[in-house]
C-alpha cells in the first residue's frame, strides 16, 4: 500500500464528519462545486465556505448570489467575513491597525528609487481565519480540544497549473484536498468544463485593488469595469501614505506609480512574473 500522501489524502476515511469547500467563486472553486454538484468529484460536500473581504467587484457577488439560489448546489453556501478590507484600509491611513495587503512602496535611498513589497497579512485575516472559525463551529469543535486525527476534510479549487500553491493544512485536525489536481484539471480545463455544461464564466475573484493583479488584470479592469476601476485608482491614491509602519510611499502596482499612470501596454507584461503563482494559499483568485 502507498504512504499516505500529504497532498492527495485518502478520501474515505470515517473519522471525517465535515467535508467543507473553501469557495472562492472564481473559475476553479465553481467548477469545482458545480462538479460536485454533477456527482463527479465527490464524497458531496455538506457546504461550501466563503469569506467576503467585502472588497470583491460586483460581478462576483453576482456570481455567488447566482451560485447561492435554489437548485444551483445541493449544499448551503456559509458566508464569513472579518471586516471590510477597504474600509479597514481608509481607518490605516489615519494611524489605524490594519492588516497589510502585499502593496509596494517607493523609497528614496542614496538619490535611488527602492521598490518594495509589504508583507502580505490580508488573506490570514481576512480569509483563513474567519473560514477556520466556521469550520470548527460546524465540526462542533468550538472552545473544545481539537482532536489528534483530521475529521474534517476542506476542498481547495487550486487547478494543476497552480500546483506551486497547494499547501499541506498544519492542523491536525484537518485535511486539505485539492479535487482539480487530482483529475489534472487547468484553468482551461475548467472553462471548457463550466461552457460544455451551459454553465456562464465566472467572473476572476479577488480584492479590487489586489496588488497581485498582473497588467492583464488591470487593463480587463480599466477597460471592462469603470466602476471598479475608479474605486482601485481611489484607493491607490488614499494609502500613498501614513500607513502606520510603512516607509516611503505605499502603491497598488508595481510600477510603484499612481495606478491610472501605470503602464499596462501589453509591452509592459513582457516578463512579468504571475504573483498569484506561489502565493496566497489558494483562498484568493479562485
Ligand atoms: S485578494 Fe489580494 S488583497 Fe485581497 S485578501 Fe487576497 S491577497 Fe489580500
Amino acid at each position: 500500500m502507498n504512504a499516505p500522501s500529504p497532498f492527495f489524502p485518502a478520501t474515505d476515511d470515517p473519522r471525517i464528519r465535515l467535508r467543507i469547500l473553501s469557495l472562492g467563486a472564481g473559475v476553479q472553486s465553481t467548477t469545482l462545486a458545480l462538479m460536485a454538484a454533477h456527482g463527479i468529484v465527490g464524497p458531496m460536500p455538506d457546504c461550501a465556505i466563503f469569506a467576503d473581504t467585502g472588497w470583491e467587484p460586483r460581478a462576483v457577488y453576482e456570481h455567488l448570489d447566482w451560485l447561492m439560489s435554489p437548485n444551483v448546489l445541493p449544499f448551503p453556501v456559509h458566508i464569513v467575513s472579518a471586516g471590510n478590507i477597504r474600509d479597514d484600509l481608509a481607518r490605516a491611513t489615519q494611524g489605524g491597525r490594519w492588516a497589510s495587503i502585499p502593496a509596494f512602496t517607493r523609497a528614496e535611498q542614496r538619490g535611488k528609487a527602492q521598490i518594495g513589497m509589504i508583507r502580505r497579512q490580508c488573506t490570514k485575516e481576512y480569509k483563513i481565519v474567519p473560514i477556520r472559525r466556521k469550520v470548527r463551529e460546524l465540526a462542533g469543535l468550538t472552545r473544545r480540544r481539537s482532536p489528534d486525527h483530521a475529521v474534517v476534510e476542506q476542498w481547495i479549487g487550486i487547478s494543476a497549473d497552480e500546483v506551486l500553491r497547494m499547501k499541506p493544512s498544519f492542523e491536525c485536525w484537518q485535511v486539505n484536498r485539492w479535487p482539480l489536481v487530482e483529475r489534472h484539471m487547468s484553468r482551461q480545463d475548467c472553462l471548457a468544463w463550466l461552457q460544455r455544461h451551459g454553465y456562464p464564466e465566472p467572473p476572476k475573484s479577488s480584492c479590487v485593488g489586489c496588488p497581485f493583479h498582473s497588467d492583464a488584470m488591470w487593463r480587463a479592469m480599466r477597460d471592462e469595469d469603470a466602476e471598479a476601476w475608479a474605486d482601485a485608482v481611489q484607493v491607490d491614491r488614499m494609502i500613498r501614505t501614513g500607513l502606520r509602519g510603512v516607509r516611503g510611499e505605499v502603491y497598488l502596482h508595481r510600477q510603484a506609480v499612481p495606478l491610472d499612470r501605470a503602464d499596462l501596454s501589453t509591452a509592459a507584461d513582457h516578463g512579468q512574473l504571475d504573483l498569484w503563482g506561489n502565493e496566497c494559499e489558494g483562498m484568493c483568485g479562485v
